[in-house]
């Protein structure tokens, strides 16, 4: 996969003056656009830091996708697909210039049926679930960054969030139904693909195929009523927030645990947050139905927390401030503003022992790495929970051997610092993700160098084609 970035900028020029009535963007805001939240990284700042696109377009329908995408494959030129970019692993930064194809303007609603939706893959999750929510129904799990990402920045490169207490992440089962995808050619071709082949392309950065819309399981939309509850001791907000979470009663969309330090840091990094907890406390965040409260009480009265913090949906509202903001990784992102020093990892402990393995990690750990839960279902459907754990950064190779003791201890690492797909979530190269790139992406132009799995193709389809490997039949154009 070479590319010759003269050749590469000088194409990109060529294909903006062809393509006049689109909206390009070629002056000092393609920096800016070529760049996510890699910086969460010390290790990705420094592989990543000065990437740069050779230009930004911004297509609003499907025509004028067509149009760049067959005019980029005719020139050989890379696209890499951006939706909002808050993806926080340098996803959607091209490592070899060309198009950044920005999809936040192709961000239509196209229709909402009882239980499911679907939408252009530019929607921002916070409009879609607006137009949603009046009907009844909402998304079944968004990132905290749904006020800005999109529906498709999300399929391409998160794992859920808020409401995967009750749904998992978004691979599981029944979330996604269906994408329609864009082969990158000279003439290109599109698919609907659905579930299970609708995951092909999910968390793969964009290397395998261009989505242009979802359809997405919806969840019915409850007044969600959003509490803060300090405890003095750590063993109490953990079993606090594993009881509520699994709680079978009680109707909620998340339960988020930040021990002690992490509410001190919140506490001056976010100055709207004053007065919402104790100093020194661990605190637990929840969003749970407003007619659940009596329950939720119960359970906080019953492991001694105290509530510092209380809106109802309609404070919520008119404020338009949620705590939602306060967790996933924007906790990482309000506790990095005030100790520069900080960095994080993410963990999934294993259903069952994730209370045992979290009060262990801590104990071993210490004061280096700071404890930050999120309660969620497994893809299974058993109640865990996945660990954002804030990390006083050193050295890479400690940074490496914390992640290693994690493992050591039985808790899975979906490693942060790393830019290619296989070297993260996904572990490993996976034969039907090159298989599909090859059908999607045969020239290798969507997200080049982020896929390892990509330049081993001949030998998958030569083991597709002797039998070792038997892979996914998608359908056909
Ligand atoms: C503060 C903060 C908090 C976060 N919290 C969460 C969280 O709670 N849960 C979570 O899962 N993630 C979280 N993230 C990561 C990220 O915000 C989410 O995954 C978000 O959904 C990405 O959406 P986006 O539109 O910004 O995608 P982008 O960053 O623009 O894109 C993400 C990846 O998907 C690809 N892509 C985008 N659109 C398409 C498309 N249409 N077709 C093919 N590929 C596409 C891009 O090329 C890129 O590789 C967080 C990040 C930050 C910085």
């Amino acid at each position: 996969m070479n590319f010759d970035p003269a050749a590469v900028a000088r194409s990109t020029a060529d294909i903006a003056a062809s393509l006049t009535a689109l909206e390009w963007i070629t002056d000092n805001r393609v920096e800016r656009l070529s760049q996510d939240f890699y910086w969460f990284s010390p290790i990705l700042k420094r592989q990543l830091d000065g990437l740069r696109a050779d230009a930004v377009v911004r297509p609003k329908t499907e025509d004028e996708i067509r149009a760049v995408v067959g005019a980029c494959a005719k020139a050989g030129v890379p696209i890499t697909v951006r939706g909002s970019g808050t993806g926080n692993y340098g996803q959607c930064m091209p490592l070899h210039g060309g198009v950044i194809l920005d999809l936040s303007a192709y961000k239509q609603l196209l229709w909402v049926k009882p239980g499911v939706g679907r939408a252009q893959a530019g929607i921002r999750m916070m409009d879609m679930d607006r137009q949603m929510q009046a009907q009844g129904w909402e998304l079944r799990c968004v990132p905290s960054t749904f006020r800005s990402a999109t529906l498709g920045g999300l399929y391409g490169g998160g794992f859920g969030g808020v409401g995967s207490i009750n749904y998992g992440p978004l691979a599981s089962t029944g979330n996604v139904l269906g994408v329609r995808a864009m082969s990158i050619e000279p003439e290109p071709k599109v698919v609907e693909l659905r579930a299970p082949e609708a995951l092909l392309l999910h968390h793969v950065y964009g290397t395998n195929g261009l989505v242009l819309e979802l359809e997405v399981g919806l969840g019915p939309a409850h007044p969600w009523l959003e509490a803060i509850v300090c405890f003095d001791t750590f063993d109490a907000a953990l079993e606090f927030g594993d009881a509520l979470a699994s709680a079978p009663g009680i109707v909620k969309k998340s339960v988020t645990l930040l021990a002690d330090p992490i509410p001190d840091l919140l506490l001056q990094a976010v100055p709207p947050l004053a007065g919402t907890m104790t100093a020194g406390s661990h605190a637990v965040f929840v969003l749970v139905a407003e007619f659940s409260e009596p329950g939720f009480l119960q359970t906080v009265a019953q492991f001694g927390g105290t509530v510092t913090y209380r809106k109802t949906a309609a404070e919520v509202q008119a404020s338009n401030r949620t705590i939602v903001e306060y967790t996933w990784n924007h906790t990482t992102l309000h506790a990095m503003k005030v100790d520069k020093g900080l960095t994080y990892i993410q963990s999934g402990f294993q259903a069952g022992q994730h209370v045992a393995q979290a009060k262990t990690m801590r104990k071993l750990l210490g004061d280096e790495v700071l404890v930050h839960l999120e309660f969620i279902r497994t893809k299974e459907g058993a109640m865990n929970c996945s660990g954002l754990q804030l990390v006083r950064y050193s050295t890479d190779e400690r940074l490496n051997e914390i992640m290693q003791i994690h493992r050591d201890h039985g808790v899975y690492i979906a490693n942060p610092h790393v830019y290619m797909v296989e070297d993260g979530k996904q572990g490993q190269v996976n034969p039907d993700v090159v298989a599909t790139k090859m059908r999607f992406d045969p020239m290798g132009l969507l997200n080049p160098g982020k896929l390892r799995g990509w330049a081993q193709r001949d030998q998958i389809m030569a083991d597709a084609a002797s039998g070792k490997v038997s892979l996914t039949t998608l359908p056909r154009f």
